[in-house]
């Protein structure tokens, strides 16, 4: 146990925190995150929500250390990118929208380079790779090229790949794009048993349902800032909304994005 984890949870530092962060892409008019702050505090299923285009990548890939940004703070566990990379490597697990996996190779194949990666080897890179298999119900199919895999196979594998080292702090993509109901369940159930287990995940998605179902607190953002926060049922209450979907709609508008 860290000392850390004794604190009571007010004292203890948030998992993730972006402060006042800015971020413009070049040869872009707009900021694509704009003075964006969000909280995910340690043992949070946190969910963030947005119509495309509205920052949610960006976001993430600033929160995760992938891209500094122009300005504001961005802290895993207290921690800042710059001075403590190494450290928060050990402890963030990334779970991408673009599967990386690689497709000639077979899943076990896969698990093996990207354990060597986080620099986990030998025998406890066996032991790990055949709990995370079995995590995600892949352990017959370990043999197979991931060439032959179902997409909804290769988001398990995804998720597995990200789990490797056992992170503390668990970011998600969307995770269950384009994949069947089975998969999904799956993977719902086992993120919710990570979660229980005391994992804080960071999840988006564009599905409401899924929002709804998986998350404690989210955060709706448009045009590179949040625009509501809290609980679901909060939320709701709040806003006299019946569903998330509506109150999305309501706070984001109804004109389409990516036209
Ligand atoms: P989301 O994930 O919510 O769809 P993004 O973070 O991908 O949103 O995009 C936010 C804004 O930044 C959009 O206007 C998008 O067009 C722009 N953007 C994203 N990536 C780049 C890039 N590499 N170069 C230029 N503009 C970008």
């Amino acid at each position: 146990m860290s000392g850390n984890s004794r604190l009571p949870a007010q004292e203890q530092c948030p998992a993730l925190s972006a402060v006042a962060v800015c971020k413009r892409y070049k040869n872009t008019l707009r900021p694509a995150l704009d003075d964006f702050s969000l909280e995910v505090r340690q043992g949070e299923f946190f969910g963030l929500l947005g119509p495309n285009g509205a920052g949610k990548t960006t976001a993430i890939a600033i929160l995760t250390g992938l891209m500094p940004p122009d300005s504001g703070t961005v802290r895993l566990m207290g921690m800042g990118y710059r001075e403590k990379h190494h450290q928060i490597k050990q402890i963030l697990g990334l779970v991408p929208q673009d599967i990386g996996l690689y497709d000639k190779l077979t899943a076990r194949e896969n698990l093996t380079f990207f354990g060597k990666l986080y620099g986990i080897k030998g025998k406890r890179l066996t032991e790990k790779i055949q709990r995370n298999l079995e995590f995600v119900s892949l352990t017959e199919n370990a043999a197979r090229p991931v060439a032959t895999f179902s997409f909804g196979m290769k988001r398990r594998l995804n998720l597995a790949a990200g789990l490797l080292n056992d992170p503390q702090v668990l970011v998600l993509d969307e995770p269950c794009v384009g994949i069947d109901a089975q998969s999904r369940h799956l993977i719902h159930e086992q993120l919710r048993d990570l979660n229980r287990r005391g994992t804080t995940i960071l999840y988006t998605t564009h599905y409401m349902e899924e929002a709804q179902e998986l998350c404690g607190r989210l955060c709706i953002m448009d045009n590179g800032r949040p625009v509501a926060q809290g609980s679901p049922v909060a939320l709701l209450r709040n806003s006299g909304m019946s569903t998330l979907e509506e109150l999305f709609l309501h706070l984001t508008g109804k004109e389409l994005r990516d036209v």
